[in-house]
């Protein structure tokens, strides 16, 4: 018989995880009382240890599930918190403590929390039972309490004793029945007294005459009847505390004072009294009403597993989903779009990136060194022969200009190409493999997402300063000569027009931008006419001070001036874009006249030998390690549990899972169900054959 009790409270515990729905469960045996009615005394009685919180700001916060497990084979008693992965404890100051930590852990905002601490105690002297613990009712809220706590105490109280739970009601003997918290709660829920237990405990508080009154039931009637109790430690010393044989103790204690009183609590009385008989009782009632909810319990879980099966076909097409599944086929999906991205970026890529760099490159160094000469300079010598507007009809054997071009281009070979090369496309890489992540399935886990990247940012830094080394070693030769070919030049020619385009409309939107800003074309012509006449008079702005000059403020003239230089900059890139395109700059022989066609074939060169080696010792080998790197440095963060957490961090992973989990588990419930339903045939075959 006590093996089936212990196999419905697994059974119980089982449908526990299923979910909240009330049908689908076994019943328990919950026990409220209001504080200090000696409710956890009563417990730990039964339990026959101490483990309970205590202290006299104690309140229970939290509901503890406590299953008995009665363990002929256990050595010693020992306790274990299932949920937390703590197993075997053997001292009970220190389940004590662990339960002390978990109901401290409910933030005082919260009160009380209905989310149940889960612990199992197994021992040769417990019985198989199922109890929940509820806090107790609290009379009057204490000065630093919430003042909600009372309400919500009783409505998490209100919560478990539904039916089919037996209420174990807990009010004390020395306290007026018609004022106990624990009766009037259940009550409400039971009015006809069809599953409370009534204890009385502190039965030695009172008289005896007025004790085996409140027992025998009378004022009122429960079917399942009072027990009266002295759960009250001996005073210490005498008794060494937690040896694991309190009840021995208590119930030797309670048989002294029942004893004396013969007629009031002696077999005639027909009351019942002691620990040891509401334990016996307990286990009777439990048995039963768990025996006589089975057969209900099982047709609602059958309802439910068919719900559930259907959903599972409805909903995903009976298609079986694992943690591990989910993982291996987001990082395959992963793969598969790194692959498409790895045969869609090579070198032309790399060609193009790392030229685009260069061209800016290729502008600063005009920029530098011609630009800046202007157009007409008023002040100059009528035939000033380094005027950028006289270049294209400088003497072929003009040293400046020689010296100019020859400067810009070894500037241009010295800059640090390698460097620039390997971080122009390390970042291309890494920006693409975030995008890549974003497509995939594992845009929605924030951490693995941080781990591809790093491992992407890891293999990429891993490579950078040979690959950049060794560009620049290859460019040396360039660094001294540069040898253009007339193919290339035409290709520069070409190319440059259109990198001049580019940073002429950069001015003129720059300009535009201006406008608006300063309120109008108009105003701003004001105010450049305002700069243009005091750089012509060649005087400082007359009078300019934080407060401006010219009735313009010094905001405005410093908008007049950057619209200045980007109106003498454009007229300079229009002048050049012309001298491009001119017959001028047809032959590679008029390379002083070009130093822009120059400077961009230049580049292209340099861009061609130094991608050759970026493919080699950079991306190549990113494309080989990164996919590895991103195996392992997963593995690393996810050990078991790690998976699970993982995959449900997706909203519709965690709903496939925790449909199969369901119908996994009702599947187990009904199997267990199928046995018990065996074992008891075989009783009752035993009990008639015998
Ligand atoms: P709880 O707040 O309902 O859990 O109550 P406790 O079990 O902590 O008991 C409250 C107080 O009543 C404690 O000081 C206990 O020692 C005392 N107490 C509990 N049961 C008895 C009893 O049967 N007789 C006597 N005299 N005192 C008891």
């Amino acid at each position: 018989m006590m093996h089936i009790t212990k196999m419905m409270i697994e059974i119980r515990n089982l449908l526990q995880k299923v979910g909240q729905s009330s049908s689908v469960t076994l019943p328990s045996i919950v026990v409220i009382g209001s504080q200090s009615s000696g409710k956890s005394s009563v417990l730990e009685a039964i339990v026959g240890h101490e483990f309970l919180p205590k202290g006299t700001n104690m309140i229970t916060r939290r509901p503890i599930e406590l299953t008995l497990v009665n363990d002929p084979d256990a050595r010693v008693d020992y306790g274990e918190f299932p949920d937390l992965g703590l197993n075997r404890i053997t001292d009970f100051s220190l389940i004590q403590k662990n339960l002390t930590e978990l109901n401290q852990s409910v933030p005082d905002t919260e009160c009380v929390s209905d989310d149940p601490i889960r612990l199992i105690i197994h021992s040769p002297k417990v019985p198989d039972l199922s109890l929940i613990d509820l806090p107790g009712y609290i009379q009057v809220a204490g000065e630093n309490q919430p003042r909600e706590l009372k309400r919500k105490i009783s409505e998490l109280c209100d919560k478990y004793i539904r039916g089919p739970n037996i209420i174990l009601a807990i009010s004390a003997a020395d306290v007026d029945l018609a004022n106990s918290t624990a009766l009037q709660a259940s009550r409400r829920v039971d009015p006809r007294g069809e599953r409370t237990i009534g204890v009385i405990t502190k039965m030695d508080l009172v008289d005896a005459e007025k004790g085996a009154a409140i027992l025998s039931d009378k004022q009122y009637p429960l079917r399942l009847g009072y027990v009266g109790v002295i759960s009250k430690l001996p005073s210490q010393g005498l008794f060494k505390r937690d040896t694991g044989n309190l009840l021995a103790v208590i119930s030797r204690n309670e048989k002294a004072f029942f004893s004396s009183h013969p007629s009031q609590f002696g077999p005639e009385a027909k009351v019942n009294i002691g620990t040891v008989t509401l334990r016996k009782k307990l286990m009777q009632v439990l048995e039963q009403q768990m025996s006589s909810r089975l057969q209900a319990t099982t047709d609602a879980i059958q309802r439910e597993l068919e719900e559930t099966t259907y959903q599972f076909k409805v909903q995903y097409n009976e298609e079986p989903m694992t943690a591990e599944a989910y993982l291996a086929e987001s990082l395959d999906n992963f793969k598969h779009l790194f692959h498409k991205f790895a045969s869609s970026f090579g070198r032309p890529q790399m060609q193009d990136l790392l030229k685009s760099a260069l061209d800016q490159r290729v502008l600063d160094q005009l920029a530098a060194r011609y630009w800046n000469k202007p157009v007409e300079d008023l002040y100059a010598a009528p035939n000033e022969p380094d005027s950028i507007a006289d270049l294209p009809k400088a003497d072929p054997k003009s040293h400046y200009w020689h010296m100019q071009l020859d400067t810009a281009s070894s500037a241009l070979t010295r800059l640090g190409v390698g460097r620039l090369a390997t971080t122009v496309v390390s970042a291309a890489v890494q920006s693409n493999v975030d995008k890549l992540i974003d497509k995939s399935s594992f845009a929605k886990h924030p951490s693995v997402r941080q781990v591809i990247s790093e491992a992407a940012a890891t293999v990429l830094e891993d490579r950078a300063y040979t690959t950049s080394d060794g560009i620049e070693f290859s460019l040396k030769p360039y660094k001294y000569e540069v040898d253009i070919q007339p193919q290339e030049w035409n290709q520069g020619r070409e190319h440059v027009a259109g990198v001049l385009k580019g940073e002429l409309d950069q001015c003129q939107a720059a300009m535009k931008n201006l406008e608006n800003v300063v309120g109008g074309k108009k105003k701003l012509k004001e105010v450049m006419g305002f700069v243009d006449k005091a750089r012509k008079g060649n005087i400082a702005v007359e009078g300019e001070s934080r407060n401006g000059a010219g009735g313009f403020s010094a905001a405005l003239l410093a908008r007049g001036r950057e619209a200045v230089f980007l109106r003498d900059r454009a007229d300079i890139i229009n002048m050049r874009m012309l001298a491009v395109k001119s017959r001028q700059c047809k032959p590679l022989e008029n390379k002083y006249y070009c130093p822009e066609v120059f400077l961009d074939a230049v580049a292209t060169k340099l861009t061609q030998t130094a991608v050759l080696f970026l493919n080699v010792e950079m991306l190549n080998d990113f494309y080989a390690r990164f996919p590895r790197e991103v195996e392992a440095k997963l593995g690393e963060q996810m050990g078991g549990a790690g998976i699970e957490r993982f995959a449900r961090e997706d909203p519709r992973i965690r709903r496939h899972l925790d449909l199969i989990r369901r119908k996994e588990l009702l599947e187990l419930v009904l199997s267990k169900i199928e046995t018990l339903n065996r074992l008891d045939t075989h009783n009752d075959a035993k009990l008639d054959g015998g």
